[in-house]
């Protein structure tokens, strides 16, 4: 493994060491505060209905670049299905296995190291850094980061940039960036037929038809993956970005 790694690895080993299941945080917050506080970072902890979220910022400047991230983690189902314990980080074959390797304590563990290391290198840089940590993303999601961006909007306080640390890389690291992620629409839709006789279907207009061509008038199941923007890069080539492909109809 790269020397350069070693860090990040040994605080993401920390974190996977605690068994935060959804909405259990079991202390990885306070491990990530202990070491932003002494780079200068406020750390508040927000609690609600069992979820503890963290809202840490250092500075007051603009801008404000902001790391967003979960500490929880989906059970394990079967221990014995895995090959070693989901809670005891495991190097086998140059990867790290233990829950949340991937999704995502080690992007946390990244986060922390990568501003330390900015810090070191650019200590009076402009603007002001923060990350927003929820341990309920896993689960309903209602009482974590939309609980701090609630704060943060009625504090008047705008983010300017934000790195979200979920996976999504593919074969290699780094070989996918997602600009953007899917959003939600919920709604009802109630579809009137005409009821009819079996012997003459042609007078009748049956509901399941038409709530058919309606899910397909609102992009049915793709929806998702269209609104998804993605761009993949060659290995070794320099990060890049590309605009939002324009939506289909
Ligand atoms: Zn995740």
């Amino acid at each position: 493994m790269d020397t350069a790694a070693l860090p990040t690895q040994a605080l993401a080993r920390e974190l996977i060491a605690r068994r935060s299941i959804t909405p259990d945080d079991a202390g990885c917050q306070a491990l990530l505060a202990e070491r932003l506080a002494p780079l200068g970072f406020q750390c508040e902890t927000l609690v609600v209905n069992g979820v503890t979220n963290l809202w840490a910022r250092r500075g007051t400047a603009r801008p404000l670049v902001c790391f967003a991230g979960h500490t929880d983690v989906v059970p394990t189902g079967p221990v014995a299905a895995w090959q070693s314990d989901p809670f005891v980080p495991t190097l086998r074959d140059g990867c790290l296995y233990g829950r949340g390797a991937a999704d995502m304590k080690s992007s946390l563990a990244a986060f922390v190291i990568a501003i330390e290391a900015f810090l070191a290198a650019h200590p009076g840089a402009p603007g002001s850094i923060a990350l927003i940590i929820t341990s309920d993303e896993e689960g309903p999601s209602v009482d974590g980061t939309a609980k701090i961006v609630e704060r943060l909007a009625a504090a008047g306080e705008t983010i300017d940039y934000c790195v979200v640390g979920e996976p999504s890389s593919v074969e290699n690291l780094g070989d996918m960036i997602k600009n953007g992620r899917r959003g939600t629409l919920s709604g009802t839709l109630t579809v009137i037929g005409v009821q009819g006789h079996i012997a003459y279907p042609h007078l009748a207009r049956n509901p399941i038809h038409l709530a058919r061509a309606g899910h397909r008038r609102t992009g049915g199941t793709r929806s998702g993956t269209r609104a998804t923007s993605t761009f993949r890069r060659p290995p070794g080539s320099a990060p890049t970005s590309t605009p939002e492909p324009a939506p289909t109809t």
